[in-house]
């Protein structure tokens, strides 16, 4: 049939992609309710796994050649799945909406049921001082392998290579895909992710579907990622790829604690990525480090008793500092002790903006809550529900934004399957 658009096959006894071709316009197979997932990282997959174990039909559908390819971008340094913390401080880490209502999105899964779902698939995790949960078999790729061959199991049908660029709300609901393929469904999950790593498909290119259908969004600002400064050249030749171990960074009423890198562009690392809605708020960014946090100005200046002149130099030894720090306070001459700790405790940085979106661990912004009923329902369009890094919230790293995508995917999945029956 020349020019008939390809329908989007909703009967599992065939291979979907080679339905496309065979299926007419208007022909639609169907018995149970219908699901259509879009987005196949985790909070989209997981959601398609609870859909599916409900006994609805699922289709999930991606922009991309294959699905989760920021999930297996997450997994390279080790996969950082949750958090162990308990509920309620876990609950205090994410942004976008109250504790109370995150404690109940943890509630329908918490880093528990994250850890006992992986060990489900065979993978077993393990958990480090500081509380990040991460799979002992540390990459992903083995783990995304065995979910989505279970999700097929359960008869979850994948549909990859399809960007959806038009969604028709109004019973049944049609999608439109970018190769012109078409499909009504019962029911729409959306988790189409944030905007940084455009490579891995999250690109925040669905903006203009929202815009159509008169549903608000904030803009996508880079998340967990470094800040810029102009460093001199000779506190980049010093101490470029160096970190600042053991400190405290103050931004505004905030303070985090950890470690950073001073590179080439300016400081990357934990207590940054923790500081970062802080620092997006500010008219001119600027970050205190206290390089010593466990020493006060008198005690520092204590450790300093005999030195009469080259006090940057003796304070390497005597105050254990390393050479990142030390180029931090070389960048001025100091005649006395005292200022030399005194800027050892306030070392003030001033920052020129946030490293590209496209470089950042995740993004803020993205579809505004006040869509959204608390079980992640769009309020004016009750047959569509939201999900995963695409609403706006943000969490500092740690297992928190995983663990949030999977929660959300979770709930977002148990309401639609609500709403169909
Ligand atoms: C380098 C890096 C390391 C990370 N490490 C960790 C970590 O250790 N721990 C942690 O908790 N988090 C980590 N994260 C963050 C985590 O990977 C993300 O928060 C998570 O993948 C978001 O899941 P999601 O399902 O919401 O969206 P994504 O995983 O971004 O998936 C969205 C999917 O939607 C598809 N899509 C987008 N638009 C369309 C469209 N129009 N039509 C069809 N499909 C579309 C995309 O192709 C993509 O497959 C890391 C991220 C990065 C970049």
């Amino acid at each position: 049939m020349a020019g008939a658009k390809p329908l989007v096959s909703w009967a599992f006894d065939c291979d979907p992609l080679s339905c496309l071709e065979t299926l007419g316009a208007g022909q639609v197979i169907f018995e149970a309710k219908r699901i259509a997932i879009v987005g196949g990282g985790p909070a989209g997959l997981r959601a398609a796994e609870v859909c599916a174990a409900a006994g609805m039909k699922v289709v999930l559908f991606d922009a991309e050649r294959s699905v989760g390819r920021k999930f297996l971008v997450a997994g390279k340094g080790g996969l950082n799945l949750t958090n162990a913390e308990p509920r309620e401080i876990i609950a205090n880490r994410y942004s976008g909406k109250t504790s109370d209502f995150w404690r109940g999105v943890l509630e329908v899964f918490d880093s528990g049921d994250l850890r006992e779902w992986a060990l489900e698939l065979g993978f077993e995790t393990f958990a480090t001082k500081s509380g990040r949960v991460y799979l002992k078999d540390l990459k992903a790729a083995g783990l995304l392998r065995r979910w989505v061959a279970r999700l097929r199991e359960i008869g979850v049908v994948f549909q990859t290579n399809h960007r959806l660029v038009d969604l028709k709300p109004g019973g049944p609901f049609q999608l439109v895909f970018e190769n012109g393929a078409r499909t009504e469904a019962d029911a729409v999950i959306l988790a189409l992710g944030g905007g940084s790593w455009p490579e891995t498909g999250s690109d925040g290119r669905w903006f203009p579907l929202f815009e159509k259908l008169g549903l608000a969004t904030r803009p996508l600002a880079p998340a967990n990622c470094g800040w810029e400064h102009d460093w001199p050249p000779e506190v980049l030749q010093a101490a470029e790829g160096k970190p600042l171990k053991n400190i405290r960074v103050t931004a505004g009423e905030k303070s985090a604690s950890g470690e950073l890198i001073l590179t080439r562009y300016g400081l990357e690392g934990g207590p940054l990525y923790a500081l970062g809605s802080a620092l997006r708020t500010m008219d001119a960014p600027a970050i205190s480090i206290d390089l010593k946090p466990a020493h006060s100005v008198d005690q520092l200046v204590a450790k300093m008793e005999s030195v009469r002149r080259s006090f940057a130099s003796d304070a390497r030894l005597r105050w254990k500092l390393g050479d990142a720090a030390c180029a931090l306070l070389a960048r001025k001459e100091w005649k006395d002790a005292p200022s030399l700790a005194r800027e050892a405790k306030n070392c003030v940085i001033t920052l020129k903006g946030p490293r590209p979106i496209a470089e950042a661990i995740s993004s803020a912004g993205g579809f505004r809550w006040e869509e959204l009923t608390e079980d992640l329902m769009v309020k004016k369009i009750p047959e569509l529900f939201v999900a995963g890094e695409m609403i706006d919230w943000e969490a500092p790293t740690g297992g928190f934004l995983l663990q949030a995508c999977f929660a959300t995917g979770t709930l977002a999945a148990q309401t639609a399957c609500k709403f169909c029956r």
